[in-house]
């Protein structure tokens, strides 16, 4: 089987790591990948995964190239290509691809869309309103108190929502969007939603348009400092399980989402096949989803996919035919954690090319796996080429001594400017 994954950053990686495991899989290209992709091997024929140069937006190139390879599958990692409609595309010139069409992949494309499908079929979330103009936006920022959160409607490079605690931040944050255009189109629209008090957490779930095979919890940190503190980022870090929901809590907490969610796609005729990860805020009135994604999360895919036993081939095959209802998931008892380490200066501006030393030394860990996502060869040279950098993965009989083997393998790792939190996991004691 010939596969080819669409992406460059950390969960690409972890994917086509997790893909190259497969006995099915004898050829493999990343578009356009990273220097940690292009160093690995499929475990059938210990052929190399080839990275090429195009644009994970470039659709057109995109699907010249999957046409002349003849590529069996390709893999969709990144939001934007689902949401300017790649599987619509590639589906049209007769190519298998997973994830999910332009329709479905609105639950992350608009929060518009999103926020109103959840009241339309009784997904319980944030009390919310959507507005296109400022005045009445503030009105109802104004009855919350302005603890809120507004949030622009597309997608906004992951930065398009503001949190606010008062109502000099929420006109601030309205304005922002509505009237100064800080996120353009994107920001056309904006949903405002209650502030949400309680612990967050991720959960996915593979879907094939019928069904849907609930994931374990694992919680992000999307924070760039210690202790919740700092701008927002990607995310920083993530452990898998979680302690906050028991695996009967698990299970109700899906119930009460993925039911209600897969009535609403049959009766709006949503073919919503791939990954479904809610963010969900665990108040003290129960779960709510504050926001659909439509992929794989990162780094929460570097901790799920350490821990699955499933060939993914099989189940990404099984989520585009539509037959995932006869598999069942399998997780390894083992917790895992990930440690991102990333550039000085991230989210904000920071330097790219400083060389990236110790690599060597902390693959040689055992139950680790140095993650890459921006990274870039440069002559014999591994060096830093974005905000995100490493993804430094390992998993154990427990989260402690997983996050103790993760830090042993940051320490051995360093470039100019290296920032990462010391604190991956630590909610969870
Ligand atoms: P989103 O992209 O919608 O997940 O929002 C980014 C981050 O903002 C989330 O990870 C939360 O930490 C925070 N956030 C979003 N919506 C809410 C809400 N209604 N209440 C509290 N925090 C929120």
């Amino acid at each position: 089987m010939r596969i080819l994954v669409i992406g460059s950053g950390g969960r690409e990686h972890a994917l086509v790591w997790k893909l190259a495991q497969s006995p099915q899989v004898t050829q493999m290209w990343c578009v356009p990948g990273n220097a940690g992709i292009g160093q690995e091997r499929l475990a059938k024929n210990n052929e190399p995964v080839e990275c090429i140069n195009v644009a994970a937006e470039d659709l057109s190139k995109l699907l010249a190239f999957a046409r002349e390879k003849k590529v069996d599958l390709t893999v969709v990692g990144p939001d934007n290509p689902l949401a300017l409609g790649i599987v619509d595309l590639f589906q049209k010139h007769g190519l298998r691809i997973w994830g999910p069409n332009q329709k479905a992949a609105q639950f992350e494309s608009s929060k518009v869309f999103s926020q109103g499908f959840m009241e339309r079929h009784g997904i319980p979330t944030a009390r919310a309103g959507t507005f296109e103009d400022a005045a009445s936006a503030k009105k109802f920022a104004e009855s919350l108190g302005g603890k809120c959160a507004v949030k622009a409607d597309g997608l906004a490079l992951g930065k398009g929502v503001l949190v606010c605690s008062n109502m000099r931040e929420a006109n601030q944050a309205i304005d922002e969007i509505l009237v100064g255009k800080a996120f353009g189109a994107a920001g056309a629209r904006i949903v405002i939603q209650e502030f949400l008090e309680g612990v967050e957490i991720s959960l996915h779930a593979l879907c094939d348009g019928k069904s849907a095979k609930l994931f374990p919890t694992s919680q992000d940190h999307k924070r760039a400092l210690d202790g919740d503190g700092g701008l927002n980022t990607g995310g920083m870090g993530t452990y898998s399980p979680t302690p906050f929901l028991d695996q009967a809590q698990l299970a109700e907490t899906g119930r009460r989402i993925l039911e209600p969610w897969l009535k609403g796609c049959m009766a709006e005729d949503i073919d919503f096949r791939g990954i479904l990860y809610p963010g969900i805020i665990l108040t003290k009135n129960g779960p709510r989803v504050i926001e659909f994604n439509a992929r794989f999360g990162d780094p929460e895919t570097q901790v799920y996919l350490t821990r699955l036993e499933n060939d993914l081939v099989e189940l990404l095959d099984a989520s585009v035919s539509g037959t995932l209802g006869g598999i069942e998931l399998k997780w390894s008892p083992m917790a895992s954690v990930c440690v991102v380490m990333a550039s000085g200066g991230y989210p904000g501006c920071y330097a790219k090319g400083k060389a990236i030393v110790g690599l060597d030394e902390a693959a040689k860990l055992p139950n680790t796996k140095i993650f890459h996502a921006g990274t870039a060869r440069a002559g014999d040279q591994i060096v830093t080429n974005g905000g995100r950098v490493l993804g430094v993965t390992s998993w154990a009989k427990d989260l402690k001594s997983a996050q103790t083997a993760a830090y042993a393998a940051v320490e051995k790792i360093c470039f100019e400017g290296v920032q990462f939190r010391r604190d991956i996991a630590a909610k969870a004691f």
